[in-house]
């Protein structure tokens, strides 16, 4: 079996608009990667979003949001393979195939259902779209055999699963059918803490800082971002090691010089946090706000994204249908 050099992530709208945990753990890695050698594949995984979203028109709202936010953060549908999920018909047929190659105690073991029921869920109430939410990625994922997932930290286990899916079809027919994917996860940005100090950025824990949102909002999420508890006044000496708003700044803050002077001015106590966050709201509009032109300009043509996706989807499932083809041969269904 050759390896083949290809990446292929996706996201899901679950939301209607990505954050600075999305952007530097996922996404820039992403696009990064368009400017290699590998063939790129990057996709809306819409139907992944009906695990939370059962609101039509907010779902259709969520899709364009985040289709929008791709493209005008840099995905080049030139360089890459962008599609929506719900439109190459592969990702359904495939899942519906694996979830046979996929026992029911490896599902439990999922930290995305054990943290629903540790919540709020009993596991009568759960629904089988978040319960089988891992075999459908990892059909998405197998569908196109990539080298590579270029995910966040907290993709790591599906990723695994997707692997031990892979290698239990492989084995079970004898065939070298699916490559195993690695998962891509940078070590330094593949889990960004949230503006709480205490967990990962999340679109469902509301501890974001977004991208594209207005700047009232923006400014009022750095603002209340979580800085050194134990600093009561701008003259006692703060933390600046683990502090969120520092990591932000080592992020965003494209002038080096002075995110060490407020590193320093922050540990002498020569400084507050409101400067430091105001300085930190001010990178965020110097990196993004060409970004949000380009987004409003794609905007104001929703016909011409329509037509990239609908491309992308027709490119992608040359890749897909192929794969299910083989698969049927090998089960005797084809
Ligand atoms: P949700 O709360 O709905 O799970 P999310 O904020 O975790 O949303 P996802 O849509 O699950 O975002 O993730 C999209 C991509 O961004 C994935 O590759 C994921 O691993 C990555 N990602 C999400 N949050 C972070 C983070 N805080 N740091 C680094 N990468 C992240
Ligand atoms: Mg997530």
């Amino acid at each position: 079996m050759t390896r083949q050099k290809r990446i292929l992530s996706g996201i899901t709208p679950s939301g209607n608009s990505l954050h600075i945990g999305n952007y530097f753990g996922a996404i820039k890695p992403q696009i990064e990667l368009q400017n290699t050698d590998y063939e790129t594949y990057y996709f809306i995984a819409d139907l992944h979003a009906l695990t939370t979203v059962k609101d039509s028109q907010t779902l259709r709202t969520n899709i364009m949001g985040i289709v929008l936010d791709y493209l005008a953060l840099g995905l080049d549908p030139e360089k890459c393979v962008f599609f929506r999920q719900s439109e190459v018909m592969a990702h359904s047929q495939l899942a519906v195939v694996l979830g046979n190659y996929t026992s029911y105690g490896q599902m439990q073991r999922m930290h995305a259902f054990k943290d629903k029921l540790a919540k709020d869920a009993s596991v009568e109430s759960i629904n089988m779209g978040l319960f089988n939410y891992p075999i459908l990625m990892a059909a998405d994922i197998l569908l196109y055999k990539p080298y590579g997932v270029p995910v966040g930290e907290d993709q790591r286990q599906h990723i695994e699963l997707t692997r031990d899916i892979a290698e239990n079809f492989n084995k079970f027919y004898n065939q070298a059918i699916f490559p195993l994917p690695e998962p891509l996860i940078s070590q330094k940005v593949g889990k960004i803490v949230g503006t709480d100090g205490q967990r990962k950025m999340s679109k469902s824990l509301g501890n974001t800082i977004g991208i594209f949102d207005d700047e009232a909002v923006i400014r009022k999420q750095i603002m209340s971002s979580y800085t050194d508890p134990n600093r009561l006044k701008a003259t006692d000496p703060g933390k600046v090691e683990g502090n969120p708003v520092f990591m932000y700044h080592d992020l965003i803050n494209d002038n080096p010089d002075e995110v060490t002077d407020l590193k320093l001015r922050y540990l002498g106590g020569r400084v507050g946090d409101v400067e430091v966050k105001e300085k930190l709201f001010q990178a965020h509009q110097r990196l993004f706000e060409p970004l949000r032109q380009r987004r409003e300009i794609l905007a104001s043509d929703l016909g011409k994204v329509t037509e990239i996706l609908t491309t992308g989807a027709a490119k992608a499932s040359l890749m897909a249908d192929k794969t299910v083809s083989e698969v049927y041969k090998i089960i005797g269904i084809a």
